[in-house]
């Protein structure tokens, strides 16, 4: 144990110092359980918690005197919550002993303290484990009556649980009748856990709607099944492993805990396939160190491997001290979650423009790596969590996902040995904290206007054409074959010719020279002329198709269309100045615009930057036809809306969008209420089934034709 300083100025008659620390460990635990148990709101990590739990436990060993009923150390879980029945365990559900050394030595102790009690020696075999998983949950007891589950209780302090039958039923893993068994008893004990995968989708809905966002599966997964209300449990993710036995009554025991685990998986219970059955020491670091290369792959958290004599008779042999079995032990891995502190917050621009804030951590090692960075997904998570720059924060990552901040630990007070440097890190007073993280409200990348629309998250830089963390979205999306289609200019190569700085803005693409080409790696005469030739013949192009290649936010092709004919030629739209540019009232007035997309144009258009670009690249030789604005109204299926749907038997998809949108129609991906006709070829799957339940005009590709060719008619 590594506190060995509390005992150096140890006299025989005890000093007041010790009793004083047994007293102050009893405070500080009994307040961590309640926040963590009760509260489902910790403010250390587990591994701090462990620690000072851990110390308690070393002094109460040397003076047994000391051991009060009420110390943290007597009992195993949290209490039960005033709203949940209480139920008597029949038999005890106790704790398994923790070896907290993370190394190899942990199993190596383990498997020398199991044989002294058995008093082998060395020459006898080596002793069989059953080696399982950690699993990062709630315990819970489940109870099943002539194989049918009758109740399922959390473990409480061991002794008393809470009832919460109604919630358990809610996870459909958990079956509520054992198949091929009917005995009078059967307690199966085991973990609920939330899968790392679930939790970050409810996360991300959590997000999605502006709600606090839950601090981790484990806290998430016992909060819920501690819920009052089964319909609110419902709506969680929950798994279940089972590992135990509790009470039973007429059913053989097998031999071993590995037959015990087969039996349940018969049963239909779940059981975690990555178990074994080991053999002595060697098998237990074997297991370890192949769980603890395994554990970022796997879909759930773990906070170690468990290992189990195998042997029920030999279990019995051994059987317990005090609250925890002689014959397990749980050997744990290195802490998901640690203390550190935030340095700064700076804000990172994204591909598509998006500014994330990013506190900036001092290097702490969690999860098996070192993280000096972690995300604060935008401005009202970053407020929400009140991260400041100067605050100790606890840390978390888990599997490969990537860090996050799980809180603020403002309660200095509460600790009464504080990680070194956090007393000066962490100011005890509100009024001594950094102040409160804004996002800037200019892109710290391009200096262009950043700007949060009604309803989003997220800020995002206006100045797509320009900013260089967008640059690669830029070029790919104006090379775009429905934009100012580029041929053969791919994600690879706009990937090559930023990273070597040849190209930084579109303009670039057009003074590229056939030796800067030819020289990057994998590229050939051939291809190098031809991409030449690409970008040669994109100049001539249409006004629709290079206002939608500018990438203008929300600017979509059908936009970009009616931008075109509403007002014919671009100065129109951008201006020749930003103040001559069409106001919002003025974009609003084209089909199809609502006040976010017509805001969003204007704001693109005033950010000089961009239009810088636009110039230049009119300046490269871009040019398209413009014309007088047009009276969208007058067109033959103006207001009239059409999906398109199968394979048709001449035309693409593209193809028949553009017919239906030079005649003035809209082209819409999904059939609802407003559709007028859906166009639908072969195999044309749910649509179809749509279009027929809301009674909406079915054509094929030929009364398609048919019904253009009465246009053309009416032209001529
Ligand atoms: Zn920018």
């Amino acid at each position: 144990m590594s506190t060995p300083d509390l005992f150096d100025n140890m006299s025989p008659a005890l000093p007041l110092s010790t009793t004083q620390r047994v007293a102050e460990l009893h405070r500080v635990l009994h307040h961590h359980a309640h926040r963590y148990y009760v509260l489902d709101a910790p403010e250390i990590p587990d591994a701090e918690y462990d620690h000072l739990f851990q110390e308690l436990q070393v002094i109460e060993a040397a003076h047994p005197e000391l051991v009060t009923p009420d110390s943290p150390t007597q009992r195993v879980g949290g209490r039960p919550l005033d709203g949940l029945a209480s139920v008597r365990h029949a038999v005890p559900m106790l704790s398994i002993e923790t070896e907290t050394d993370t190394t190899e030595t942990g199993a190596q102790k383990f498997d020398a303290r199991v044989r002294k009690e058995l008093k082998l020696q060395d020459e006898d075999a080596p002793i069989e484990y059953a080696a399982e998983l950690k699993f990062d949950g709630l315990a819970i007891n489940l109870r099943y009556e002539q194989g049918v589950l009758v109740q399922a209780a959390t473990r409480g302090d061991g002794e008393t649980g809470e009832d919460v039958t109604q919630n358990i039923r809610t996870i459909g893993q958990i079956p509520l009748r054992l198949l091929g068994v009917q005995v009078p008893v059967l307690e199966i004990r085991g973990e609920v856990y939330m899968r790392r995968d679930d939790f970050n989708a409810l996360n991300d809905k959590q997000r999605q709607r502006g709600d606090k966002t839950f601090i981790n599966p484990r806290n998430t997964a016992a909060g819920a099944i501690r819920q009052l209300d089964p319909a609110i449990v419902a709506q969680r993710p929950l798994s279940f492993f089972a590992y135990g036995l509790g009470e039973v009554d007429g059913w053989l025991l097998p031999p071993t805990h590995s037959a015990m685990l087969d039996a349940f998986e018969a049963m239909g219970v779940p059981v975690c396939a990555d178990r074994a059955a080991v053999s002595g020491a060697q098998g237990l670091l074997e297991f370890h160190q192949a769980m603890g290369a395994k554990r970022d792959a796997l879909p759930f958290d773990i906070d170690g491997v468990v290992y189990k004599v195998n042997s029920l008779a030999l279990q019995q042999q051994l059987g317990f001290k005090t609250r925890e079995p002689r014959w397990a032990v749980a050997h744990k891995y290195p802490a998901q979650e640690q203390l550190t502190t935030v340095l700064a917050i700076d804000v990172q621009v994204g591909r598509t423009g998006k500014l994330t804030p990013v506190a900036k951590l001092a290097p702490v090692f969690v999860g098996g790596v070192t993280v000096t960075n972690a995300t604060l997904h935008n401005e009202d998570e970053a407020r929400r969590k009140d991260v400041r720059v100067g605050d100790a924060v606890i840390v978390r990552r888990a599997g490969d996902v990537i860090p996050e901040i799980v809180g603020v630990v403002l309660t200095q007070s509460a600790r009464p040995e504080p990680v070194e440097g956090l007393r000066q890190a962490q100011p005890e007073r509100e009024k001594e904290r950094g102040s409160i993280f804004t996002m800037p409200h200019t892109c710290p990348v391009c200096g262009s206007a950043a700007v949060r629309e009604e309803g989003e998250a997220d800020y995002r830089c206006t100045g797509g054409l320009f900013c260089s963390a967008q640059r690669k979205e830029a070029i790919l999306h104006f090379a775009h074959r429905r934009a100012v289609e580029v041929e053969g200019l791919g994600d690879k190569l706009v990937e090559q010719l930023v990273d070597a700085g040849i190209v930084k803005t579109l303009p670039d693409l057009y003074r590229l020279g056939f030796t800067a080409l030819a020289a990057l790696e994998r590229m050939a005469d051939k291809s190098a002329q031809n991409i030449l030739d690409a970008l040669e013949k994109s100049k001539q192009t249409t006004l629709p198709r290079f206002i939608f290649g500018l990438g203008i936010r929300h600017v979509g092709e059908a936009t970009a269309k009616a931008l075109a004919s509403h007002f014919g030629k671009l100065d129109a739209i951008m201006g020749e100045t930003p103040e001559t540019a069409a106001s919002v009232e003025q974009l609003l007035e084209v089909a199809d615009v609502g006040p976010i997309v017509a805001e969003s144009i204007h704001t693109f258009f005033q950010q000089p930057h961009n239009r810088e670009v636009v110039e230049q690249l009119r300046a490269c030789g871009l040019q398209w036809a413009e014309g007088e604005p047009a009276q969208r109204a007058q067109l033959p299926l103006a207001g009239q809306t059409f999906v398109i749907t199968g394979t048709l038997p001449t035309l693409s998809r593209d193809q028949a969008k553009d017919l239906l949108e030079a005649a003035g129609a809209k082209v819409a991906g999904s059939v609802s209420k407003k559709t007028h006709y859906l166009v639908a070829g072969a195999e044309p799957g749910s649509k179809l089934d749509k279009a027929k339940e809301l009674d909406i005009a079915v054509l094929d590709e030929a009364a398609l034709m048919a019904m253009l060719a009465t246009f053309e008619g009416d032209k001529s």
